[in-house]
């Protein structure tokens, strides 16, 4: 089953006394263990895309359907449960919480839903790990690298076992070696944890870790190509 579902998607923003279209008609399908890598032109609309995929905002016209869960009949409450649930997210930014250590990181969400903590801690710990931080769980967000936290924010939004991974320049603020390595961890948990992924990224020598790559402009989206014959796509 294809786990994000993206139908004829629509997305205006007011513009002055009109409105501006910030996603045309978009279609898209990813499947569990599939990382996609979404490129365009500063603008045309990818993070839109991002935020809708998310639920985070509710498209113009379309549908948007997470582990075949239509989003378009809930409210509030049941969508920020569906985010919780499905849904992980990994801005450029990883917004960490610098009284927090790690692991605490991982685990504050789970603590705060009431789930046990020593589960949560569990899994936090295996997490680090495999994000290889195994030997700085216990290091606030200043005691790490920048590649450091952005490993802690890939591992957060891992906590809740979701089905779609939705990242949005993870390497942006990483020099070279690094964001390779960032993008060779999110190919990994696309496949350990058959989770289906979007990567909006401006590095296109990346693309080929990924599976297929689609393009976006002017908030039209390209149909998705594989990412090693479809060079000339990107
Ligand atoms: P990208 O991530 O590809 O750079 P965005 O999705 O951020 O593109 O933006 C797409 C278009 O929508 C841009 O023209 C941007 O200015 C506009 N836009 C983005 N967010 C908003 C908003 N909250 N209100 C109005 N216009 C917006
Ligand atoms: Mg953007």
């Amino acid at each position: 089953m294809t786990a994000l579902n993206l139908v004829n998607l629509t997305l205006e923003y007011p513009d002055g006394e009109g409105t501006m279209t910030a996603l045309d008609s978009v279609n898209l399908s990813v499947n569990p263990g599939q990382l996609l890598s979404l490129v365009g032109p500063s603008g045309s609309g990818k993070s839109s895309l991002l935020a809708v995929a998310a639920t985070l905002i509710k498209p113009t016209s379309g549908l948007v359907v997470i582990d075949g869960v239509d989003a378009t009949g809930l409210n509030e409450k049941q969508l920020a449960q569906l985010r919780r649930d499905k849904v992980g997210i990994i801005f450029q930014q990883p917004n960490l919480l610098a009284s927090l250590t790690a692991a605490e990181q991982l685990t504050i969400t789970e603590h705060l839903r009431g789930k046990s903590v020593k589960s949560a801690a569990n899994r936090a710990a295996e997490l680090l790990e495999l994000v290889g931080l195994a030997d700085s769980a216990k290091k606030h967000p200043h005691q790490l690298s920048g590649g450091q936290r952005q490993r802690v924010n890939i591992a957060r939004a891992l906590m809740a076992h979701p089905k779609v991974l939705l990242v949005d320049e993870p390497t942006a603020a990483l020099d070279h070696a690094r964001s390779d390595s960032i993008v060779r961890l999110l190919r990994q948990v696309t496949d350990e944890f058959n989770v289906a992924t979007i990567m909006v990224t401006h590095d296109t020598e990346f693309v080929p870790l990924t599976d297929c790559v689609a393009s976006m402009r002017d908030g039209v989206l390209t149909a998705p190509v594989p990412a090693l014959s479809g060079s000339a796509a990107y």
